[in-house]
């Protein structure tokens, strides 16, 4: 099992500039805190590969008595059975080659596991605000690649730095035993090799890495054209042929980095077969001789060459050592990034569950601006690296308002007034810059997530449904629900009715992928969601641009079942729902400006006044009868 030279061109292509990198204190130990449970099988896996390096090195030495003791004084029964340990050595080497391979990839396999586990959960403990900075390919790619790459580095440097420097050493010690004399002269030739080496090892790495950045380029550009969104915008105003173009133009590049590594490669390849055989070339020359003037037996010139062969590729990987360590140690680094970020929005210690029984709200001179970049992400996780990471300007100021439990209170106001923000603040997708927010009292920072999950519903203006079926994705909010349960949250949010026509019925698969539903429809499943949650405060986003009049009765119906007899905070696009409301709360540039019923609101002449007469009259001339505007 000696060092094949493809396994020397695998090391060769990884970058060396990370030989250069610093790294954080405390790395390293952390990495072996990583390898800590898996000390047995890595102190068995390092026997085993020690144990294969022995063997390697027995088969020349045992071909030296071969002839020497056999061929020579014409012994045929020395020769059978010193045949016979070959064999049984080639018996066990395979037999060892399997029990290393199954070593190194349970410490491997198992070492990817702990780490990707780590990372998916603590990622999806990140605010919302980490999701709405980080671009979602990054953010994969982490979770994949440099996890991959992390265990990668890991068990190769285990078992290749290992072996190659058990190998090595036991090779020259074995040709020092036979020739101290030939054994320097082929050792004079290292370092022509070593130097070739390096320098090759630097290109070629330097090519694999603009490869990667080429492949990652032409990736991105057909991953945008090929998703439902940028084939329309394709199809609706580009030039197929510049398309075209400009994608041949990235395959090129790609095409011509390929062939310059191959060329490299094969440069390479022969230089190392080339200064290899010289040096073979040597020992036969100088250790024929030798063995003409009989000052060295034919069996030690032979085991000499065979040697010789197991020497050059061990050599070759030892050569990129260091950048194959680094290598590993950057991707663990890249990870333990991912892992060191600490959650902006979490459960402080000693949280309590919401009280039982019916829920106000309360935001007591709530201010808010959005995190900044450095608050909650990493540079390296989003797309523009510079710019942009300075916190951006408050959102909400000096905000107080009430909901006593079961009222339903109205937010209106232009876009970007601040109303999305406020609801993501009752929910705690964020918290307050200052001022509280209560809900039964409590301040929310107080309160466990997961009875806030429990207690709080929330059905945002685009319902995301996961690629599943209608089933599963109801049950996501409530495991436990049966079927008649399932049934009549989907009548009360007047979905039923489609789920039936559905082949499928329940078991359709819907979400991005599946069955396409409108957003009325998905709306209203995601309502029918929640009312299986049933939670003691809703919070709601209404969403009527894209209903037709026939759904929107519908979603009337169902909204109406979804706020029943809850604490509702409602960003309200329709009259009826503000109509309905305890108090309309009106929100300009992130300030309250005016609150009250509708009639007082309209009677004041205020700015609801004003977005009464545009925002909502204006579909009266619409295609649809909007049914609460006989009222205006
Ligand atoms: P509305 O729901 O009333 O239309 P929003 O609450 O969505 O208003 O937005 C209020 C302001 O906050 C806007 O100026 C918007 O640009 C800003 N904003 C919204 N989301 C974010 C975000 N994730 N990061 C930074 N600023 C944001």
């Amino acid at each position: 099992m000696g060092m094949q030279p493809w396994m020397a061109m695998r090391s060769m292509s990884r970058d060396a500039s990370v030989a250069e990198k610093t790294l954080a204190p405390g790395t390293r130990r952390r990495v072996l805190t990583y390898a800590g449970p898996y000390r047995r099988p890595i102190i068995a896996f390092l026997a085993v590969v020690v144990l294969d390096s022995v063997l390697v090195v027995a088969v020349p030495l045992l071909l030296k008595r071969l002839v020497d003791d056999g061929v020579i004084p014409k012994d045929s029964g020395v020769v059978v059975r010193l045949s016979l340990v070959v064999a049984a050595i080639a018996v066990l080497d395979a037999i060892l080659t399997v029990v290393s391979r199954w070593y190194s990839s349970r410490i491997g396999e198992g070492l990817i596991n702990d780490l990707r586990t780590e990372v998916f959960a603590h990622v999806l403990r990140q605010p919302i605000a980490f999701f709405t900075r980080a671009q979602t390919g990054s953010l994969v790619s982490r979770l994949n690649n440099d996890v991959i790459g992390a265990q990668q580095a890991f068990t190769s440097v285990l078992s290749n730095v290992v072996s190659n420097v058990v190998s090595v050493a036991l090779v020259i010690a074995a040709m020092a035993s036979l020739s101290w004399q030939l054994t320097l002269g082929s050792l004079v030739l290292v370092p022509v090799f070593l130097i070739p080496a390096r320098l090759m090892g630097r290109r070629l790495s330097t090519l694999a890495h603009r490869q990667m950045t080429l492949n990652a380029d032409m990736g991105t550009r057909m991953t945008e054209r090929f998703n439902v969104a940028g084939a329309l915008l394709v199809k609706l105003f580009g030039v197929p042929a510049r398309e075209e173009a400009e994608y041949a133009e990235r395959a090129g590049r790609v095409r011509d980095i390929g062939i310059q590594i191959s060329l490299n490669r094969s440069i390479f390849m022969a230089v190392l077969t080339f200064v290899a055989a010289l040096a073979t070339a040597m020992v036969y020359g100088f250790g024929g001789v030798m063995a003409v003037a009989g000052t060295l037996s034919v069996g030690t010139l032979l085991a000499l060459s065979a040697l010789l062969a197991r020497l050059y590729g061990p050599l070759t990987s030892l050569s990129n050592v260091r950048v194959d360590i680094m290598t590993a140690l950057v991707s663990f680094e890249r990870v333990f990034e991912v892992l060191d970020l600490q959650p902006l929005v979490a459960e402080r210690p000693g949280a309590v569950d919401l009280p039982p029984g019916p829920l106000g709200v309360r935001l007591e001179h709530v201010a808010f601006r959005y995190p900044s970049a450095d608050e909650v992400s990493l540079a390296s996780l989003e797309s523009t690296s510079s710019g942009d990471r300075k916190a951006g300007g408050p959102v909400l100021h000096d905000i107080s308002l009430e909901a006593r439990p079961g009222q339903l209170v109205a937010l209106v106001g232009p876009s970007g007034a601040g109303k999305t923000t406020l609801t993501s603040l009752v929910s705690r997708l964020y918290d307050p810059t200052e001022g509280t927010v209560r809900i039964g009292g409590l301040d929310l920072r107080d309160v466990t997530l997961a009875s806030l999950r429990d207690r709080v519903g929330v059905v945002t203006q685009e319902a995301h449904l996961f690629h599943d079926t209608i089933r599963a994705n109801l049950r996501y909010a409530r495991p436990d629900a049966t079927d008649a349960e399932i049934r009549s949250a989907l009548e009360a949010a007047q979905i039923s009715g489609l789920v039936d026509e559905l082949p499928e019925g329940l078991d359709t698969v819907v979400g991005d992928r599946g069955h396409r539903l409108s957003g009325g429809e998905k709306q209203r499943l995601a309502i029918a969601r929640l009312l299986l949650k049933a939670p003691d405060v809703v919070v709601l986003d209404e969403a009527t641009a894209h209903l037709d009049s026939e759904s929107e009765v519908a979603v009337q119906r169902a909204l109406d079942a979804a706020l029943a007899g809850r604490t509702s905070i409602v960003i309200a696009h329709r009259l009826s729902t503000i109509r309905q409301a305890d108090l309309i709360v009106v929100l300009e540039k992130g300030r309250v400006v005016e609150t009250g019923r509708h009639e007082e609101l309209l009677a004041s002449g205020g700015l609801y006044a004003d977005l009464h007469a545009t925002q909502f009259a204006t579909t009266k001339n619409g295609s649809h009868a909007e049914p609460a505007l006989d009222i205006a």
